[in-house]
């Protein structure tokens, strides 16, 4: 008798440990999505790393931004 008292005390913990972090993950579901890892290359000019997508590219070369793009080809 003594035994099922014991297992209805743990069923009830379980129970409320179950719905309270129901109640904390109610409207976070969404998991935040972790970002592609980006080629990162350097900038001719200033030696600093950007993304690749975000590169100012001239005769094969790669600029963090179109105004190093300029001071490295002076025209
Ligand atoms: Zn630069």
């Amino acid at each position: 008798m003594r035994l099922l008292a014991w297992l209805l005390l743990g069923l009830l913990v379980v129970w409320a440990i179950r719905s309270k972090k129901s109640a904390m993950h109610e409207g976070k579901t969404e998991v935040p999505r972790l970002e592609e890892p980006e080629l990162m290359v350097p900038c001719m000019h200033c030696g600093v790393h950007f993304p690749a997508s975000e590169a100012v590219s001239q005769a094969g070369m790669s600029f963090c931004s179109e105004e190093h793009r300029r001071l490295h080809f002076p025209s």
